[in-house]
């Protein structure tokens, strides 16, 4: 049944050895001769394997005469255990040379292995598995269905950064507090940092190896409660300035919210592509706990005040993109509906990378506006400006 395939190969525009990656990836005649799309989807993967001079030359003469294939597959069969191991050193050598040296192509989802399925209505443009960080690295300047989600929150970590750095270089003469303004608004860029640096990391290397894979996607996760912990610091910070007492709580709660959420995360079926929706409810939960301290302050202030000067307009903007976001991520729309159609742009995971960044800066606003009207007023508090 292997032998189509290695004359296929053998005889193929670039001649080399096959390299099989994983169960998933195995070409089998059925699966050939069921649908031959796949054949077509498979060669690509397969074209880009890397033989040393040596291994050409072998190549070739597969080439002339593909009998001696089997004869060589039928030899492995007879080697010693050491010897097996010893060839099956060699073979994923290759493949680690292959992707080092960028020539892999994209593979359907279908032919993926379990571990990196995990959207089925993205049908192809997935880059195959790649025991290289090199490679993985190299694969930000290709396209496939991972690119969007690489360089939207990588861009949007360079933002934040170049952000970050102009506001904690600016004169202390535009805070009341400036050392204390300037950490205040220092953890809220960390987390942001954070948030993104972990995020395009992940996407980075998602394709490297199942364990690398989960290391990642829990510090991802772990990010994105950074990320809301760092953003519910100024707000706080700002919204109950002249009554730290409330502001202590609230800080205290989403801390401790935040770090049960990063416990969880740290759960390996959390990462699972069942538990989309529980992940999407569990930071979902984690930002909307900032509804109890916004009614404090609405029912403390009065609407009018909170509208104008508790920004509270920019943390509804906000929080509907969080909103939004989570939801397309959770339901997996648009691919859902164009199955095919959205495998390298404007996924929802693309799309939810793009809220989030807009969420983050809406925030930053907001919360800027808030360290503006405290300056403007002063450090003090009066009866009138209880909070
Ligand atoms: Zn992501």
């Amino acid at each position: 049944m292997n032998e189509p395939t290695e004359n296929r190969l053998g005889c193929s525009r670039t001649p080399e050895p096959d390299i099989r990656l994983r169960k998933g990836h195995q070409l089998d005649g059925t699966r050939r001769g069921d649908n031959d799309s796949h054949q077509g989807d498979l060669e690509p993967m397969l074209e880009a394997s890397v033989v040393s001079s040596h291994d050409k030359k072998v190549s070739w003469k597969r080439c002339d005469r593909g009998e001696d294939t089997k004869k060589k597959n039928e030899g492995f069969m007879g080697m010693s255990p050491l010897l097996q191991a010893h060839h099956a050193m060699e073979k994923m050598e290759e493949f680690v040379c292959k992707v080092w040296e960028g020539r892999w192509r994209v593979i359907p989802h279908d032919v993926l292995p379990d571990w990196l399925k995990d959207n089925d209505f993205l049908l192809h443009g997935h880059r195959p598995p790649m025991p290289s960080f090199r490679a993985c690295f190299k694969s930000i300047f290709r396209i496939h269905t991972e690119t969007g989600n690489i360089w939207t929150h990588l861009l949007g970590c360079v933002f934040f950064l170049c952000l970050g750095i102009f506001y904690m270089f600016r004169p202390n003469i535009s805070f009341v507090a400036p050392l204390q303004e300037k950490v205040v608004f220092g953890l809220f860029f960390l987390g942001a940092i954070l948030c993104l640096s972990f995020s395009w990391l992940f996407h980075t290397v998602y394709c490297h190896s199942e364990g690398v894979s989960r290391i990642f996607s829990k510090l991802d996760y772990s990010g994105i409660a950074l990320l809301i912990m760092g953003s519910f610091v100024p707000w706080l910070y700002y919204s109950f300035y002249c009554n730290p007492q409330p502001c202590f709580i609230y800080l205290i709660v989403i801390c401790v919210l935040g770090i049960a959420a990063i416990i969880v995360s740290q759960w390996d079926m959390f990462a699972t592509p069942q538990y989309r929706g529980v992940r999407a409810g569990v930071f979902l939960g984690l930002g909307l706990s900032g509804i109890i301290p916004t009614l404090h302050y609405v029912i403390s202030e009065g609407f009018l005040k909170a509208a104008t000067i508790g920004q509270i307009g920019w943390l509804m903007l906000m929080a509907s993109l969080y909103i939004t976001g989570a939801a397309l991520y959770a339901a997996r729309i648009p691919e859902r509906f164009f199955p095919g159609k959205c495998d390298i742009w404007f996924h929802s995971h693309q799309l939810f990378h793009i809220f989030v960044v807009a969420g983050a800066f809406v925030h930053f606003h907001g919360v800027s506006n808030l360290q503006e009207f405290r300056f403007m007023i002063g450090g003090g508090c009066s009866e009138e400006d209880a909070l």
